[in-house]
């Protein structure tokens, strides 16, 4: 198994750790300024192949070559991995697992149906998968230890590749709107939970949100009454997340929703329950309504400004 992780300007996407951990170690870096890439803990056998810009039908068949004799071909669920795979998959004529929770030689387990049901697949020959991101830890220790070398992909180019459909051509690079951004790429997030009374709530949340550069996203107990949509759920059978911080506002911390947050540097939560825990794990736990801090918060940004 080989995990082949997309790179732009030397960033990893969410879920490289993962992925690597689960090929056990053994890692392609795939795209822009690869050999800035920090691949510390990535695992023993790093390789890297500068492809230069994002242009994933190019790479799918510049890529063949080097894929064509590993069995599985895994990628992270990352938007960068989700674009990739199904190019490569057609590109090496395999099938595509998409939303993969565990891959092995020989075996699939993907997660459908919003993570309520978990199938199995064995599929016979080579496949290419995608692994979600948080649903296993990174490699520790000694498998973790990374060894560097460098493919040159165009001596590996087989002549009689196809041509590949033409990518599109790139406008303008925007960053990302928090408001509207993949959940599981957030660098901040901005919890709620049931403690919040209304669906009002959430626009509000999703308002202060932006003022902080910050996602907006919810318990299961809130998107089940449709306050939000799905795409917003943290946890085991929403989005897992990886943020530095977490802001909770009235969230009671559920191990369903604490599996799906990855691990943040910061953790501050509003409840009115001190031992629940959310405050329990929490580097700041504030005691209050969070429905009034999340007004008195709004207040002071606007007094600020911020909008
Ligand atoms: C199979 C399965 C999968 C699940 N998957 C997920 C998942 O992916 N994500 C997820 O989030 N949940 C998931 N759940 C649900 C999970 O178990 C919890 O029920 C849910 O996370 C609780 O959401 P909550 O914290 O918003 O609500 P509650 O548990 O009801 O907690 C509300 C909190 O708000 C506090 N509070 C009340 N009033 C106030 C106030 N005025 N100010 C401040 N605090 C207040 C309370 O003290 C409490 O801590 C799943 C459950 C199952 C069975």
């Amino acid at each position: 198994m080989l995990a082949v992780i997309p790179v732009r300007d030397g960033a990893l996407p969410a879920g490289a750790a993962e992925a690597a951990a689960e090929a056990d170690g053994r890692v392609l870096l795939v795209g822009s300024r690869t050999a800035e890439t920090d691949t510390t803990g990535l695992g023993h056998d790093v390789r890297s192949v500068e492809l230069g810009a994002y242009a994933p039908a190019g790479w799918a068949v510049r890529l063949r070559p080097l894929l064509i004799d590993h069995d599985v071909v895994l990628l992270p669920s990352s938007p960068d991995g989700r674009d990739l795979a199904p190019r490569l998959a057609h590109s090496l004529g395999r099938p595509l697992y998409a939303g993969a929770v565990e891959v092995g030689s020989g075996r699939v387990v993907v997660s459908r149906g919003a993570g309520l049901e978990l199938h199995t697949f064995r599929p016979h020959g080579g496949f290419v998968a995608t692994l979600q991101p948080g649903v296993r830890d990174p490699l520790s220790g000694h498998a973790a230890t990374t060894a560097v070398g460098a493919v040159d992909v165009t001596e590996h180019a087989a002549p009689t590749t196809p041509e590949p459909l033409p990518d599109p051509e790139i406008a303008a690079l925007l960053p990302p709107d928090v408001a509207t951004m993949d959940l599981s790429e957030a660098p901040r997030i901005l919890g709620g939970g049931a403690g919040l009374d209304t669906a009002d709530r959430f626009a509000q949340l999703a308002r202060i949100a932006a003022d902080l550069d910050a996602a907006m996203g919810a318990t299961r107990v809130i998107t089940d009454r449709n306050w939000v949509g799905h795409e917003r759920q943290i946890g085991t059978t929403g989005v897992v997340v990886d943020p530095s911080l977490y802001l909770a506002f009235g969230v009671s911390g559920a191990v369903q929703h604490t599996s799906g947050l990855g691990h943040p540097d910061h953790v501050i939560s509003v409840n009115t329950d001190p031992h629940c825990p959310m405050m329990q794990m929490s580097d700041l736990a504030i005691v209050a309504d969070a429905n009034a801090v999340v007004d008195e918060l709004e207040g002071l940004l606007a007094e600020r400004g911020a909008r």
